[in-house]
């Protein structure tokens, strides 16, 4: 998509600071962390938000749970535990319109909502 920033991410017109890359999904730094970890992870094929999804991409979405898995192996921080947050729409205040997965850690994570 022309106007998508993580689209041109993707694609390597916005720099940022890369975790994992394969030929679907990417993962790099974000650029206004909320907590010491916070990774965003990607499709590399531009979806919107989670209402988008269709049942075509369920490989794709499994796939970013085990890319996720693995990251949190890579990074060091698979054992001390994290947070995987998607906002989807206007009241959960999604900003970027390219689906993507917050991996928070590297504290005690706080207000918590479910649980
Ligand atoms: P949302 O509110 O849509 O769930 O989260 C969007 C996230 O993208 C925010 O945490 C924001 O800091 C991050 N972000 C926005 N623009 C950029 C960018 O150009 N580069 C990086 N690395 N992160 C970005
Ligand atoms: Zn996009």
């Amino acid at each position: 998509m022309d106007d998508c920033i993580f689209c041109k991410i993707v694609d390597g017109q916005i720099p940022s600071k890369k975790v994992y890359e394969d030929e679907d999904v990417l993962a790099f730094h974000d650029i206004n962390p909320a907590a010491p970890i916070h990774i965003l992870v990607i499709p590399k094929k531009h979806i919107a938000m989670l209402t988008e999804l269709k049942e075509e991409d369920e490989m794709l979405i499994g796939k970013i749970y085990t890319t996720i898995n693995k990251i949190a192996k890579q990074e060091g921080f698979e054992k001390q535990g994290y947070r995987v947050i998607t906002n989807c729409g206007k009241d959960s205040g999604q900003e970027v319109m390219h689906i993507h997965f917050h991996i928070l850690g590297g504290k005690i994570l706080g207000d918590k909502i479910v649980g």
